[in-house]
């Protein structure tokens, strides 16, 4: 294992591996650890998505960050979504993916700026 610290090598892109096209990649269960796996293969290790395939064993995805909007008994959440200022790998894969609401924007700036106007940040 390689160890460096610093954001030379975070913001560096490594090589595409070889062979990644012909391969294919499985994941057990839909929560934040096979989507954050499968988004981390696509973005650091070119892999085509259409190649993961991630299974689930319950009718919603998602595992612990399922949602429902139930209006008659509110909303539903199972985990829970208290996040601080070193979730290293996940800020820095939101900061790669785009907003599907906001123009020209990341994940990570949309959670940002909602956390400014609404704050629900761990103090931990
Ligand atoms: C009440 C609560 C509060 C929390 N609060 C916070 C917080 O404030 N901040 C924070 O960062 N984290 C919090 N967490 C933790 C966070 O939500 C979890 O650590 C994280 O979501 C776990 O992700 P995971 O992918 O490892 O597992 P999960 O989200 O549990 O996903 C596992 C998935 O695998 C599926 N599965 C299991 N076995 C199989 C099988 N054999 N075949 C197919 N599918 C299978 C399950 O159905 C499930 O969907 C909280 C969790 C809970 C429950």
């Amino acid at each position: 294992m390689y160890y460096s610290s610093g954001n030379y090598e975070a913001f560096a892109r490594p090589r595409k591996p070889q062979g990644v096209d012909n391969k294919t990649a499985w994941f057990v269960g839909s929560g934040l650890a096979s989507l954050a796996g499968a988004a981390f293969l696509v973005r650091d290790g070119r892999m085509p998505g259409e190649r993961i395939t991630i299974l689930e064993q319950q009718q919603i995805a998602g595992g612990a960050l399922d949602g429902l909007k139930v209006p008659e008994k509110g909303f539903v959440i199972r985990g829970g979504r208290e996040m601080e200022d070193h979730f290293e790998c996940l800020w820095d894969l939101f900061r790669s993916i785009p907003s599907l609401e906001i123009d020209d924007a990341s994940v990570l700036d949309e959670f940002y700026w909602l956390n400014k106007d609404d704050p629900n940040y761990s103090l931990q």
